[in-house]
């Protein structure tokens, strides 16, 4: 076939099984033997090996497309994995070996290069959807609780200069469709439709495959910070502190003050580190679910709605200004953010250090047993965003403190945008 910069010329339909001739590899999923349970293969080089929907690296998928399309990348490079294995290794643990405790990420992402060698040998393109290493983190405000007395050096955890030793895990999406749509109480029918039809019909075998069951979605993933022995946090016998964290690029990464983001995650990891300093494991999990999932450009236009409506921002109009512009208030789907838990092993949380009931209810309803809920201190919320917290807590978000009325909620303001 004529090629030029690595694009083929001829455009490859992946919506008709028949002119691949042989079935792919079958994926049992929940099988706890990884050889059983079959390996994911995204290639796009040879189609009849694909046995999901959808390609790697979810959103950056596409830059990869423009790379290939401006022709620096061939289309098909096939990745050299020496030296990227874990430097942790997590699992397996019963919940992997479960159909419907994960369905949102493949346990067996990080190990691919290790399990799935005879595949590697006859040619397939297997590869990894989660990757695990190490690093030393350091943030001005875990300097200050050191400066404070409220964190230690120990010379291990945290090492002399307020650097904190942490294991990450980054983590790319993978559903198994009949599973999500279960924890939905949807059809499957329905949630394919729904992915295939709100993607501009961006992958037609969700609709023309109903034998291929995994998709690999292109949304951005999950990241895990663990503070302390990572054997650690699978044992029910030592305490362990969880902060789930959704993205909030605006105050996590600039100190915006209109929300409690960066100061809470700055807490968790405090708490974290306070648990694993005692003889346990703290765990950060990162989602990159962007202003609730509808992502920054919503989230400033409702910025913007709230503080130019009338009677300036409050409280009381906080969630509803949002279902204004979004439709809905959120759509982060609480309810497959603890697939990440299970797939860490997670039985017990300790400390939870979230607020939110729909966390709270997500994880408890998966199985997991909470003790301690830790709030926001209150002295670490902005001035600006006590609208949000006041009126999270009014929706039943989880305080030990006191809950206003709805007529005491109005009359919490923020700041207007001229200010
Ligand atoms: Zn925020």
């Amino acid at each position: 076939m004529p090629k030029q910069n690595g694009v083929s010329r001829h455009i490859v339909l992946t919506s008709h099984p028949n002119r691949y001739g042989s079935q792919p590899i079958s994926i049992n999923w929940g099988a706890i033997d990884p050889l059983q349970r079959g390996p994911l293969i995204a290639t796009l080089t040879n189609q009849s090996h694909r046995n999901v929907i959808g390609t790697h690296s979810g959103s950056y998928s596409v830059y990869r497309a423009l790379a290939v399309a401006r022709g620096e990348l061939q289309s098909d490079h096939k990745p050299d994995l020496s030296n990227t294995s874990p430097v942790e290794y997590i699992g397996p643990y019963p919940s992997w070996a479960d159909p419907d405790k994960i369905v949102s990420l493949d346990p067996f992402g990080a190990i691919v290069g290790e399990v799935f060698t005879s595949y590697y040998e006859q040619g397939y393109d297997i590869r990894p959807t989660i990757a695990i290493t190490k690093a030393h983190i350091n943030m001005p405000e875990l300097q200050d609780a050191v400066a404070k007395g409220r964190l230690q050096i120990d010379g291990k955890i945290m090492k002399p200069g307020g650097d904190l030793v942490v294991t990450k895990a980054a983590i790319e999406p993978v559903w198994y469709l009949p599973g999500i749509a279960k924890r939905f109480q949807i059809t499957e029918g329905e949630l394919r439709r729904a992915l295939f039809e709100q993607t501009g019909g961006m992958f037609p075998e969700l609709v023309t495959r109903p034998d291929l069951e995994v998709f690999l979605p292109p949304i951005a993933g999950v990241t895990v910070y663990i503070i302390g022995d990572i054997q650690d946090i699978a044992d029910p016998g030592k305490p362990l502190a969880v902060r789930v964290h959704d993205e909030c690029n605006g105050s996590d990464v600039f100190g915006s003050d209109i929300c409690t983001c960066r100061p809470y995650l700055v807490h968790g990891i405090e708490v974290c580190v306070q648990t694993a300093q005692e003889g346990g494991a703290g765990v950060i999990v990162y989602c990159r679910k962007e202003g609730r999932a509808l992502g920054e450009v919503t989230k400033f236009l409702v910025y913007n709605a709230r503080k130019r409506q009338e009677g300036g921002d409050r409280a009381d109009a906080y969630f509803f200004r949002t279902e204004c512009v979004a439709g809905v208030q959120d759509m982060r789907f609480q309810e497959l953010m603890p697939d990440v838990l299970h797939w860490l092993g997670i039985t017990r949380i300790d400390r939870l250090v979230s607020m939110s009931n729909m966390k709270y209810n997500a994880i408890t309803s998966s199985g997991i047993e909470v003790g301690e809920r830790v709030p926001i201190p209150d002295d670490l919320i902005p001035q600006d965003a006590r609208v949000e917290i006041e009126a999270k807590k009014f929706a039943g978000y989880y305080t030990t403190g006191d809950v206003l009325d709805a007529s005491n909620l109005a009359e919490v303001k923020g700041r207007s945008l001229v200010d």
